[in-house]
């Protein structure tokens, strides 16, 4: 068991001092008392130095893809866009192998724990070899995904990737698309294996994830879906969704119907769905959606990097949607900054300042943050994202030192974190009940970097 003290803690009815929480040795928050008088006169009790906050869940990862960040800002001949970068990324996976996988994971895992993301949605999609055959144990690469998760502390909720073709229509997969490629009982042969071995470890949560419309044909989508909700009822499934505009008139020309349109009517979408990206979306499209249930995973930093478009989040929010952060291609891996995006390409398109708000907390950190938590823990199927009783003890100390946090109290903590820091507001992290990054350091940093220079040697 471990006792926290924290003179300010964001709790779910907001911001209480003196609060008391207790953790039970499998990480679970088992005790909550706000409003102590003082620290109990214990010597087991930890007193906290800083803000305590809850944990942010990162709901939308390709964590190899973070070895690219820095690679793809060189115009080429023609005009750049995702279609692209894309290739280049396809490029740069030709000689990944699970030794690679594992290491550049670990490395990206580091980054987010010190960012203040506690859990990770990993939407996994490499599963074969170079030559784009199945390995021995076809959950190899995403075991390799998991392990690095273990390993860095953080949790992961693990999505194995449907993907089939490479275009509307079934069209067939490209070669560089080989490593990717499976049918639904070959998939399932992955989330059963990895579902045998992990259900009973805490820091893992199986889910599932179709590519995209692109990449999966109805039937697939149908018996996907069926086959991962027999064996996991409650299970997160994901999906690429609307990105590009491209995507959305090859959506159309197969279908008649826009992507979000098309599964909001046949995917039989519900709660435990997150559509990723949505960037193009028309009103009648938002308003189904807002109201479906689906979170939509928003991954600012990427969205601006590729060129993608703006999510009109403004009017989804005020429709009572759901949505959560990721950092997807790891161009950038930094909460307050996904977050600070969020908002500001807001304020640039609509011209005014204070965009997302609630009537009754005008802070705008705040809300991005409490409602960041509370997709992100919805999207990645984890009891994460609250500091109460029932939930892990996934924590972010903010620091309270640095110097734009003079004389900030409460919301106002959030709001100069998410805009007014240009350094890390994250000083120490909780995982899963455990210290995983403490001053700014993370506890395994120096080997997981050596391990990933060397590994990053080759790829020159
Ligand atoms: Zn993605």
């Amino acid at each position: 068991m471990t006792t926290l003290f924290a003179p300010t803690a964001l709790l779910p009815d907001g911001w209480a001092d003196n609060v008391l929480i207790e953790i039970d040795r499998d990480g679970w928050i088992v005790g909550v008392d706000g409003f102590k008088a003082a620290p109990p006169d214990e010597k087991d009790v930890e007193t906290v130095v800083g803000a305590l906050v809850p944990g942010m869940p990162n709901v939308h990862s390709h964590a190899f893809q973070r070895a690219m960040a820095g690679l793809t800002e060189r115009a080429g001949g023609k005009k750049d866009n995702f279609w692209s970068w894309r290739e280049t990324m396809y490029r740069f996976l030709l000689d990944l192998t699970p030794e690679d996988m594992e290491a550049i994971a670990a490395q990206t895992y580091v980054e987010m724990l010190k960012a203040g993301y506690t859990t990770v949605g990993e939407f996994h999609y490499i599963h074969h070899s170079r030559q784009g055959r199945p390995y021995e144990d076809r959950a190899l690469m995403s075991r390799q995904v998991i392990k690095a998760a273990l390993e860095t502390g953080i949790a992961i909720t693990h999505l194995p990737v449907l993907y089939a073709y490479s275009g509307f229509g079934a069209e067939p997969p490209a070669e560089a698309q080989k490593r990717f490629v499976n049918t639904v009982p070959e998939i399932m042969k992955i989330v059963e294996a990895l579902t045998a071995d992990y259900t009973s470890v805490p820091q893992v949560t199986l889910g599932f994830a179709h590519h995209s419309l692109r990449a999966v044909s109805p039937e697939m989508l149908r018996e996907g879906t069926r086959a991962a909700r027999a064996l996991l009822p409650l299970a997160p499934i994901h999906i690429h969704a609307a990105e590009q505009a491209g995507e959305v008139e090859g959506c159309l020309a197969w279908s008649e119907k826009r992507p979000v349109e098309w599964l909001l009517e046949n995917g039989n979408v519900d709660e435990h769905w997150s559509f990723i990206h949505c960037t193009h979306l028309v009103e009648r499209e938002l308003e189904g959606l807002a109201s479906s249930g689906v979170v939509v995973g928003l991954c600012p930093t990427t969205e601006a990097n590729l060129g993608d478009g703006v999510f009109p989040l403004v009017p989804f929010f005020d429709a009572g949607g759901s949505f959560a952060i990721g950092s997807d291609s790891h161009v950038s891996i930094s909460m307050t900054e996904e977050l600070r995006w969020l908002e500001y390409v807001q304020r640039l398109v609509l011209r005014e300042r204070t965009v997302i708000k609630e009537a009754d907390n005008p802070s705008v950190g705040a809300v991005l943050f409490e409602r960041a938590l509370a997709g992100g823990a919805r999207a990645l199927g984890r009891r994460t994202g609250k500091i109460e009783i029932g939930h892990r003890a996934d924590f972010l100390v903010l620091d309270r030192d640095l110097p734009c946090m003079t004389g900030k109290l409460r919301d106002h903590i959030l709001d100069t974190a998410i805009f007014a820091a240009s350094e890390n507001p994250v000083k120490d992290v909780m995982a899963g009940g455990r210290w995983v990054v403490r001053n700014r350091h993370h506890k395994r940093e120096e080997h997981i970097l050596a391990r990933y220079r060397e590994t990053m040697a080759k790829f020159k």
